[in-house]
């Protein structure tokens, strides 16, 4: 071990590092003791030479080195093993009952770079850093090993490759198209792992449809930025009267359809393939006087990020704050609005002083029913702030 090319940071740049963040910038690097070959395994010490943990190094990308263990171990098989191990006993505790999460979240399991997802028995892989690359063969021994998956698809197409010089597109290891049918909570949805968004669905959301749903009886729902209608189909099952789902994709709202049908919901749901901006503005606009009768019982807000980075968080304010405008006039008093905000950029605080500038704006008093958080199989470790991004509220509309 001790061979090791050795990075040594600068003094006071161990901080951050004894404190539990993975990732060693390029910025916080003295010098090497000997040379190292992108996407091997280096241990990092501090200018005092103090061990601080092993990863895998890569000069291409501005995260010098992302440390994957504070002891000195080696990147294994077996390592591979006890790390997923780790992390399914984690979901079986916190995410009991479903056959359909995440498995490993890259920085929320310890294992930057690499994310499994779990469909039934098949297993989506999506590796974002060159030292996972090298290690392909060895984390898909491991995750035989301990899952024994059908089928293991890779989709590793994420932008962020290119920051590490790995070529983005996709590497399926299969031939043919994979949709597949996967029960969330009891209902059937179609995942389409090679070209859907994020590995299919959004697992983060899991537990949030449930929760959702609970306030959704009786209701009309309004489901906006519903992809293959995650939320619109629970509130459905949950007693819900009617429930409108709207998506700019075509394909998503075709195959909301498709869940609503197989699910025997059918009835209860209606689709468009819409802008929601444009949709909200055109249901709210009127005529100088004209009154606008609220009609909708319970509005669902979960839009896209808007956020790459922090310099686009003011224009996503402004989109966020103009959706919450014109739901919150639509809402009955009485209503719930039911908002999510999946941009790590945007916390919980602002997030939720941008929906109160659009209840000034509406003139509308709110009272906070509930929080939401992602689902536990994206765990929150808080020491990397990173690993936090999806926030929650359900707002009653008092007056
Ligand atoms: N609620 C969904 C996830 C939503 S992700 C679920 O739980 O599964 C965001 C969705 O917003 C995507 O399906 C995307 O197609 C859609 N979208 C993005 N911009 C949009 C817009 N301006 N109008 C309508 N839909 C939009």
């Amino acid at each position: 071990m001790n061979s090791l090319p050795t990075v040594l940071l600068k003094p006071g740049e161990a901080d951050r590092i004894v404190a539990g963040h993975p990732w060693v910038y390029h910025g916080s690097v003295l010098r090497l003791t000997h040379p190292a070959a992108d996407g091997d395994w280096v241990q990092v010490k501090d200018h005092r030479q103090r061990f601080l943990g092993v990863g895998f190094y890569n000069s291409k990308s501005k995260i010098n080195v992302r440390l994957l263990s504070t002891e000195r171990l080696e990147p294994t098989q077996t390592f591979f093993e006890d790390r997923i191990q780790s992390a399914l006993n984690f979901r079986k505790k916190h995410l009991p009952g479903t056959d359909s999460f995440r498995v490993i979240n890259a920085e929320s399991d310890f294992l930057s770079g690499l994310i499994v997802d779990k469909y039934e028995n098949v297993l989506v892989l999506q590796i974002s850093s060159l030292g996972m690359e090298r290690r392909k063969d060895l984390i898909t021994a491991a995750l035989e090993k301990i899952l024994s998956p059908r089928m293991i698809i890779e989709r590793s197409d994420m932008a962020t490759r290119k920051f590490e010089g790995l070529e983005s597109g996709n590497e399926t290891r299969v031939e043919k198209d994979e949709t597949l049918t996967v029960n969330l909570n009891g209902l059937k949805f179609e995942a389409d792992l090679r070209a859907g968004h994020k590995t299919g669905l959004y697992l983060d959301q899991q537990l949030n449809y449930q929760l959702v749903a609970g306030l959704a009886a009786g209701a009309q729902v309004l489901d906006c930025f519903s992809f293959v209608g995650g939320f619109g189909l629970h509130a459905a099952r949950a007693g819900a009267v009617h429930i409108r789902m709207l998506d700019q994709s075509a394909e998503a709202i075709a195959a909301a359809k498709r869940n609503a049908a197989a699910n025997g919901l059918a009835e209860k749901c209606s689709f468009e393939a819409v802008n929601v901006f444009d949709w909200l503005q055109a249901e709210t606009a009127r005529k100088p006087h004209e009154k606008l009768v609220p009609r909708w019982d319970v509005i669902v807000l979960d839009p896209p990020s808007f956020t790459r980075n922090r310099a686009a968080v003011p224009n996503a304010l402004r989109g966020y704050k103009e959706i919450h405008l014109r739901a919150l006039k639509l809402l009955k008093v009485g209503g719930t609005l039911a908002t999510f905000c999946c941009s790590h950029h945007v916390d919980a605080g602002l997030f939720q002083d941008t929906v109160l500038s659009a209840a000034y704006d509406a003139r509308r008093i709110l009272r906070r029913v509930a929080t939401y958080t992602q689902s536990p199989d994206h765990p929150i470790i808080p020491m990397i702030p990173e690993t936090e991004y999806l926030k929650g509220f359900s707002y009653e509309v008092v007056k």
